[in-house]
């Protein structure tokens, strides 16, 4: 019908200017038409203004630098359903008393995914850790604020030379501690997950953290307490998984 043929062309002009967009350069791939649809929706909300290059390409999602509303810049993650894990996905979302009912449908796993990764941000940002707050969500797309500046996007902790280990694993820590009061465990917690912005410390991509219900909510945040303890080993501190779990579930 009519409204539904202006829809596919309003689309299609969509398209074309995501393709045309000078720095927009992304596989084909990384955008069915559902994905395009959302991101047209995050557009419309006026969530997002322009797209710019991308800050990172991974295995499960690709996020990209774009313009949000009055000049600001956002981050928009943007998940691959047909590439995703996403067995594995719905093994992390297990006990969580959010997604109660979740069944096992692809579809639904993902979209459920991409909510509690802004959910997460969400939650660690009102326990004080410091996060990418997060903006919006459609489908497969995460719109957060942007880590970074004109030079480019937050350096990881492991990319930078850290002046003072002291201090960066004591809010490390002290973030790790808040977290898991808030009820959650990042679960890929590493120099890889952490960066540093305008002299503080950003704890970034939540999308896997669970709740402490998950059955091995424990053996994610050992895990974490090792990977981060055996990074601040290597810059020199005296510190091991076991004091650092210690500290982190000591309230
Ligand atoms: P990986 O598998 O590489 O860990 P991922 O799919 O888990 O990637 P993220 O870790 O959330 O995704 O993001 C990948 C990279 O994109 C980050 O290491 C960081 O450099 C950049 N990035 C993510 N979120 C933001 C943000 N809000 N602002 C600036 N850069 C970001
Ligand atoms: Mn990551």
């Amino acid at each position: 019908d009519r409204i539904a043929q202006k829809r596919d062309r309003k689309f299609e002009q969509f398209e074309e200017r995501i393709k045309d967009a000078d720095q927009f350069k992304v596989e084909q791939s990384v955008f069915d038409d559902a994905t395009l649809a959302a991101l047209y929706k995050l557009v419309q909300d006026g969530h997002v203004e322009a797209f710019g290059g991308p800050l990172s390409t991974g295995k499960e999602a690709n996020v990209y630098q774009a313009l949000g509303p009055d000049d600001t810049e956002v981050a928009v993650k943007v998940y691959r359903i047909n590439a995703s894990n996403f067995r594995q996905m719905r093994d992390y979302l297990e006990g969580d008393p959010r997604f109660e009912g979740l069944g096992g449908k692809k579809k639904d796993v993902v979209l459920a995914w991409v909510k509690k990764e802004s959910a997460n941000l969400e939650r660690a940002r009102k326990a004080g850790v410091r996060v990418p707050t997060p903006i919006a969500t459609e489908r497969n797309v995460l719109v957060m604020e942007y880590i970074g500046n004109e030079a480019g996007r937050a350096k990881r902790l492991g990319e930078v030379h850290i002046e003072n280990p002291e201090t960066a694993y004591e809010v490390l820590r002290e973030y790790m501690r808040r977290l898991y009061s808030a009820g959650l465990i990042h679960g890929d917690l590493s120099e890889y997950n952490v960066v540093f912005h305008e002299g503080q410390l950003v704890v970034i991509d939540l999308g896997q953290a669970v709740t402490v219900h998950h059955p091995n909510s424990r053996g994610f945040l050992e895990r974490d307490c090792r990977n981060v303890a055996n990074f601040f080993s290597r810059q020199g501190l005296d510190v091991t998984g076991d004091d650092l779990l210690e500290f982190v579930t000591t309230p």
